[in-house]
């Protein structure tokens, strides 16, 4: 889409491109604390006289916010985003990926599309959600730990769920260029560890070969991704419209000369469907059991496959049955059908009972790359939607 002279010159947009270079200048890469960001974002939504919540982690090393404006006793909308961001090597970026660099219509750094520009385009707006009287409230929501498996969220959400009343939607703002997604993949991280028997490779016939049964068992995997593809089930609003599954991490063996007796490797299963994932995940290491222990313990009692869940996130389902969505469709920017990559949607929705969609500036492609950047006109387009919001709060 090509930057609207009205957008572009959004009233608000400088404010924007400013709170963004602040955000982008904490290094808040999932592996360090966001606590200084953290900080930043409550001493702003202090200033403006919202009602704030921090929520510390177990290691006390990473928080959440959650700020509200407008009144408690009715339901609201939650904006969401991550304060964190994936790792960036500086030496395969044209600029500093942690000081904001603006070339032509693009800002580039790590987190201006994932997701830092929402944040930003939110506290942009924030002062005038602010003035006067909402009808009802925002809740504003930023989380730690998304990259990792949406580790934050769930406290959120819950914090939200307990409120006496909870929040009717949550727009998670995740780069969608400014389209409505409703729905998205779920996923499930899996670390398998394959327990063989060694030794000496000249007597292999006698061991367990751990790097052999890892290799049968991503086989097995890789077929079952084929099924889903030939069979399904399908929802075609998915650009890949069905699961996928796949290995993106394998280890194993230490020499030429030795049979390896232990393998890990790691997995993941991308649903489409809220409910079907651990389900389908069971049947997975059923049928790689039954296929490959007893063959395994023969020669060796003590083999094993070890299963262990890295993380997973649930689907995020379809909001627009919702009321609050109906209400709310009239100022809603166009569908963009649903998306395969990972969204704190589904953690709202099944942690908090509060119904999701995506709506957020800047494109997935950009994401979690070098040169990171947003277009300033995403920008622009996320502040005019947020305006046609400000009002509609206030009816
Ligand atoms: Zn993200």
């Amino acid at each position: 889409m090509h930057a609207s002279a009205q957008t572009q010159h959004h009233p608000r947009l400088d404010a924007a491109v400013s709170h963004l270079a602040d955000l982008i200048a904490f290094d808040t890469t999932s592996a360090y604390s966001n606590l200084a960001i953290i900080e930043h974002l409550r001493r702003f939504f202090a200033a403006l006289g919202a009602d704030v919540t921090v929520l510390p982690d177990a290691s006390g090393e990473k928080a959440n916010l959650i700020a509200r404006l407008g009144p408690a006793d009715v339901p609201g909308i939650v904006l969401s985003g991550h304060t964190d961001v994936v790792p960036a090597n500086p030496k395969s970026w044209t600029s500093d990926p942690f000081h904001m660099q603006q070339r032509g219509s693009r800002l580039f750094g790590r987190g201006t599309c994932d997701m830092k520009g929402f944040a930003a385009c939110v506290m942009a707006a924030a002062p005038a959600f602010a003035e006067g009287n909402l009808s009802r409230p925002f809740y504003f929501c930023f989380s730690h730990d998304e990259e990792v498996g949406c580790l934050g969220a769930p406290a959120i959400a819950k914090h939200l769920a307990a409120l006496d009343v909870p929040p009717a939607l949550a727009i998670i703002g995740e780069p969608s260029e400014m389209q409505l997604i409703n729905g998205q993949k779920g996923k499930i991280a899996m670390e398998v560890t394959v327990h063989g028997d060694g030794g000496h490779s000249s007597f292999s016939p006698q061991h367990v070969n751990a790097v052999e049964y890892a290799s049968r068992i991503i086989a097995m995997i890789g077929e079952r991704s084929r099924r889903y593809q030939h069979e399904g089930p399908f929802d075609t609003d998915f650009s890949v419209p069905h699961a996928t599954t796949l290995a993106t991490i394998i280890e194993g063996g230490v020499a030429t000369n030795v049979t390896p007796d232990a393998c890990r490797f790691i997995f993941e299963l991308r649903s489409i469907d809220q409910d079907a994932s651990q389900a389908d995940m069971q049947a997975l290491i059923a049928d790689v059991e039954a296929a490959l222990l007893p063959e395994m313990q023969a020669l060796a009692p003590n083999a094993s496959i070890e299963w262990q869940e890295v993380f997973s996130y649930p689907a995020m389902g379809d909001a627009t049955g919702c009321e609050m969505f109906k209400q709310l469709e009239p100022i809603l920017p166009a569908r963009g059908g649903k998306v395969s990559y990972g969204s704190e949607g589904g953690v709202f929705e099944i942690d908090g009972g509060i119904p999701s969609i995506i709506i957020g500036p800047g494109s997935i492609r950009q994401a979690h790359k070098p040169d990171e950047f947003i277009e300033m006109d995403q920008l622009g387009q996320c502040l005019a939607f947020f305006d046609e919001l400000d009002t509609w709060m206030r009816r």
